[in-house]
């Protein structure tokens, strides 16, 4: 289990996983006051439970809600574990309602994989990430929203907001407003793989806006965190 990384007095990641065919991307730990509120929620029961296990040795209070920042499974397949409403986009809780309609097993993952070669890579992922589909569900968002949603706690302001994009069209950022620290996910990446061209780039307009509001730290899905300048740079590459 990887440590927390402390980002500041009041949030925490638990960090991705640096091998990319695990596809585990951060979750962010939000503790203000009473409640502990999760930026997305692991890629498996599994990864949960050990969020779990780690909120525990920080004493953190109780999670009381779970921001899925978009669909794609890896950001909420662990949402089953979390005694907590998980909070999304419209539209999101309309792809995982779909979603959570599969006959979800091993056999239904490899039908997958031969319908659509495209989405092998995730699929593999996935099978990986989860080992007991008997007992999974997708939990699906108890709240939702449409363009933005904020939550208080202990002198902290959570401002959760839909920003879309070409990664997902449900895809919601988080700012900590008092700390400066935006949870971007995916939102600004290529489109998924199968979705996708070879020539996509990650969305710079989307990053140079975003850097507009010079925060201290801009935390994505699948890379590490990143100050203001490294975060800007990227609308260049
Ligand atoms: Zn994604």
């Amino acid at each position: 289990m990887p440590p927390l990384v402390p980002l500041t007095d009041h949030i925490w990641l638990y960090p991705r996983d640096p091998n990319p065919e695990r596809i585990q991307p951060n979750v962010g730990i939000i503790v203000a006051g009473r409640q502990t509120i999760l930026v997305d929620a692991g890629n498996s029961p599994r990864i949960a439970r050990r969020i779990l296990l780690a909120l525990d040795e920080i004493h953190a209070p109780p999670v009381s809600a779970v921001i899925y920042t978009h669909h794609h499974w890896d950001h909420v397949f662990g949402g089953m574990v979390f005694d907590a409403p998980a909070v999304a986009h419209e539209i999101c809780r309309k792809h995982l309602a779909e979603m959570a309609a599969k006959p979800w097993s091993q056999a239904y993952i490899q039908e997958e994989i031969m319908r659509a070669p495209a989405r092998e890579q995730g699929l593999r992922g996935m099978a990986r990430a989860v080992d007991d589909w008997r007992s999974f569900r997708i939990a699906l968002p108890e709240i939702t929203l449409s363009k933005t949603l904020r939550l208080y706690g202990d002198g902290l302001t959570i401002e959760i907001e839909h920003i879309g994009g070409q990664h997902a069209p449900d895809s919601l950022i988080v700012r900590v407003l008092e700390a400066r620290v935006m949870f971007v996910a995916d939102a600004y990446y290529p489109p998924p793989p199968h979705q996708g061209r070879p020539d996509d780039t990650l969305d710079h307009k989307m990053i140079e806006r975003l850097a507009g509001e010079n925060m201290e730290l801009y935390i994505d899905g699948h890379g590490d965190p990143l100050g203001l300048e490294e975060f800007r740079r990227l609308a260049v590459e």
